[in-house]
């Protein structure tokens, strides 16, 4: 199949979005180039009837909205909510050390990683600096690989593939990033961020900063039919959100927008993450610019549908035991309707059900996943926006495997099918 358009900006969207803070940065690149205005949230908001705004906070979070014609009282808010963020190794913060001629990073492991994934890949280094002139933290990305974690010989490891590998988090992971001697000396790890953004480097304050594959993503498959990439859960349903909001009518009753949350991989505590209250500030905030109260902030919410897009499982060929029998969603067979009785999925029965209607509105099938009922389910930012928020919530999500690897997989027509549905919401 030739690959949809879509899916190949899908694919640059991941190459350009190795961190959350990049993810934002380009989601908010090509929202302001769409006409998008950056608000701030330290100064007053005044907003225009079908206006178009965007604001960040953290540096790693972003809402988008576009005004609707009809107050928020009247009309609701058609949302859209994805993470940012992915299972990484990010750098401890006093990370350089030496050990036995090798340098090497100190690291910690950032959400639910698949560790053995890790090992063996050319792996690149990406995140923010804080500087001392700057106001803003500066992103910084090096793009080549410059450090790897490497797999012991199986000369020196012989039952490994009977008794599989078991990685030690302090002691295995450390990736080694070149040798020692004069390049060792200490503070080198600072010196070569310095080099690396052209400062000082007595000017970095601090670091955010994280490893990646440094492999670009792919189009694979026979036919062409699957994507090869890293960070599909959940740049996939990040950019879906983006693509469908930049397509939808530049007018309609509802105010509609997108929140990108960052920390959803480590239970989204944070200033910016979804427990946060940074979607109901901006609410409230859109409800008291366009003339609204309290009131009619309470009437939204009771008006309105979130829609948490997040990835889900495709039926994996050699662990069908894994799956429920009668919910085992197939790649490029449309987006999944995600259920849990015990609420680690907000969907409800009427949730799921307007979903279905969007998508048959978008002429898209969908398919439905249950966690096998002897397994533990995982979750999503659906429940705690349903919980923080009491607006009444779908989970969904585009199929996929390989999930929390450093390399995953998923179909290349299903998200364009995705952002079809979500452009339905917005209409
Ligand atoms: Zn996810």
């Amino acid at each position: 199949m030739e690959t949809p358009v879509a899916t190949q900006r899908l694919l640059a969207f991941i190459d350009a979005a190795p961190t959350p803070y990049h993810a934002v940065a380009e989601a908010r690149r090509r929202l302001v180039a769409a006409g998008f205005v950056a608000l701030r949230e330290e100064e007053p908001w005044s907003l225009a009837p079908a206006g178009r705004y965007l604001v960040v906070r953290g540096g790693s979070s972003l809402v988008a909205f576009v005004v609707g014609d009809r107050p928020p009282g009247e009309a609701g808010f058609r949302w859209v909510g994805a993470h940012t963020d992915s299972p990484n190794l990010r750098l401890k913060p006093r990370a350089d050390h030496v050990r036995e001629g090798y340098r090497q990073l100190g690291v910690e492991v950032y959400g639910g990683v698949l560790l053995h994934t890790w090992l063996d890949r050319d792996l690149a280094l990406a995140g923010r600096l804080v500087l001392a002139d700057r106001e803003e933290p500066l992103l910084l990305r090096i793009q080549r690989p410059v450090a790897r974690i490497p797999n012991i010989a199986i000369h020196l490891n012989r039952e490994v593939n009977e008794k599989g590998l078991v990685v030690n988090r302090q002691t295995h992971l450390p990736p080694v990033v070149g040798l020692a001697g004069e390049a060792g000396e200490p503070g080198w790890l600072k010196a070569a961020l310095a080099r690396e953004a052209g400062v000082h480097p007595d000017a970095i304050l601090g670091f955010d900063l994280m490893l990646h594959d440094a492999a670009p993503s792919a189009v694979g498959g026979l036919d062409g039919e699957l994507i090869f990439a890293p960070r599909l859960d959940n740049l996939a349903s990040c950019h879906a959100a983006l693509e469908a909001l930049l397509d939808a009518p530049a007018t309609a009753a509802s105010t509609r927008g997108l929140v990108l949350y960052d920390n959803e991989e480590v239970g989204s505590e944070s200033a910016e993450g979804a427990q946060s209250p940074f979607l109901l500030d901006v609410f409230e905030r859109i409800a008291l610019a366009t003339g609204g109260g309290r009131e009619d902030l309470m009437r939204a919410r009771a008006r309105s549908l979130f829609v948490s897009a997040d990835m889900a499982h495709a039926v994996h060929p050699a662990f069908t035991d894994r799956h429920e029998p009668q919910h085992m969603p197939r790649l490029n067979a449309g987006p999944v309707i995600k259920v849990n009785a015990s609420l680690r999925y907000a969907t409800t029965g009427v949730t799921a059900a307007r979903f279905e209607a969007l998508a048959r509105a978008a002429d898209v099938p969908v398919q439905v996943f249950v966690n096998r009922t002897d397994l533990a389910c995982g979750t999503t930012i659906g429940p705690i926006t349903a919980a923080r928020a009491g607006i009444p919530t779908v989970d969904v999500g585009n199929p996929m495997l390989s999930m929390h690897s450093i390399r995953e997989m998923a179909g290349a027509a299903d998200h364009g099918a995705m952002i079809a549905v979500l452009t339905k919401h917005y209409t």
